[in-house]
């Protein structure tokens, strides 16, 4: 009996041993878990990646209208239009958006007032319900300006680009870097730059801001270090001054230009300066739409880079050098 009961005791004193190492553990892990930790830093990993999965994903779909810009930008339930192309491509336009189930679009940003930017915005204010539409502090005796001036009032409301202001889209955050001022000789530098950050990931829209824009904005400091850029002004070498595309440095350039255009865009420099600096190449003269889809941290593509860093080749109507304005 007495052997039994000393048996009992010892199982006890193990049961007990057992137990206070155990609480001993669990204090310890609790006291770990409650530390103020900088453990995901430690190994120089970004802020970001302590996060990743959070963001909602945003899609860029840069459309294929011929000799122009458009592109459709989807995160979360918001959708927003950087420029419409022109007349011409208005119709592939809309069916775009309806494919992609868009009513509403809480921005329309019109680059600048050349025609193959903002020439179906006046359809698209007239399809789709506009929150917000975004101009540049520009005055132009077009067409295409009087056009969009017109369907103003079926905007939400209309605003004027300021450098430095903010929009929030989905969980992205847009940032004006340029027109810095109202009165440049060159319509193209009055073209609203946006920068979009999302998570880790950035984009850079420059309409068709040419080397006086790109000096401004490297000159104020701007961080024009991006990991997609939608090449100036169809790939132009009136635009891309060789410092701002070192400076912008971006893994993937997207050209939006027609085949066989009467400037014969993209030009040869620009193309070598990119492609120089290891960039993967986009464009639409050669693939159509592309698409891209940025989950706050990492950048994926519909398709593989285009393989052809030709130089645009002008149609074979001679049509003059003077009647080329670029
Ligand atoms: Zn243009």
């Amino acid at each position: 009996m007495e052997e039994t009961i000393e048996k009992l005791r010892e199982k006890k004193k193990v049961l007990c041993a057992v137990l206070i190492v155990l609480a001993v553990c669990l204090l310890g892990l609790a006291i770990f878990l409650s530390l103020p930790s900088d453990r995901s830093t430690e190994k120089g990993t970004s802020a970001a990646s302590g996060v990743e999965g959070i963001y909602k994903t945003l899609e860029v779909h840069f459309l294929d209208v011929g000799q122009g810009d458009a592109a459709l930008l989807i995160c979360g339930d918001e959708s927003m239009l950087i420029d419409a192309g022109s007349n011409e491509s208005v119709d592939y336009l809309k069916r775009y958006l309806d494919g992609h189930g868009v009513t509403k679009l809480k921005y329309v940003v019109g680059s600048h007032y050349d025609s193959d930017h903002v020439g179906g915005i006046d359809e698209v204010l007239n399809a789709y319900e506009v929150e917000t539409l975004i101009v540049p502090d520009q005055e132009r005796d077009t067409k295409s300006y009087r056009d969009v001036m017109k369907s103003f009032d079926k905007a939400g409301e209309v605003v004027v680009a300021k450098v430095g202001d903010t929009y929030t889209f989905g969980d992205a955050t847009i940032t004006v870097f340029a027109p810095a001022r109202n009165d440049y000789e060159e319509s193209n530098d009055f073209s609203i730059v946006l920068r979009i950050d999302h998570g880790s990931d950035s984009f850079l829209f420059t309409g068709d801001a040419q080397e006086e824009s790109e000096k401004e904005m490297l000159a104020a400091g701007m961080d024009v270090h991006v990991d997609v850029l939608k090449v100036s002004h169809h790939g132009s070498k009136k635009s891309s001054i060789r410092q701002f595309l070192e400076a912008a440095n971006p893994r993937f350039a997207v050209i939006s230009c027609a085949k066989n255009n009467d400037y014969g865009h993209p030009h040869a420099p620009v193309l070598r300066t990119l492609r120089r600096l290891g960039a993967q190449l986009y464009r639409t003269d050669d693939q159509g739409t592309v698409v891209c889809y940025s989950d706050g941290s990492n950048i994926v593509w519909n398709r593989e880079p285009a393989q052809s860093w030709q130089q645009g080749e002008k149609p074979e109507t001679d049509y003059g050098t003077d009647a080329l304005a670029g």
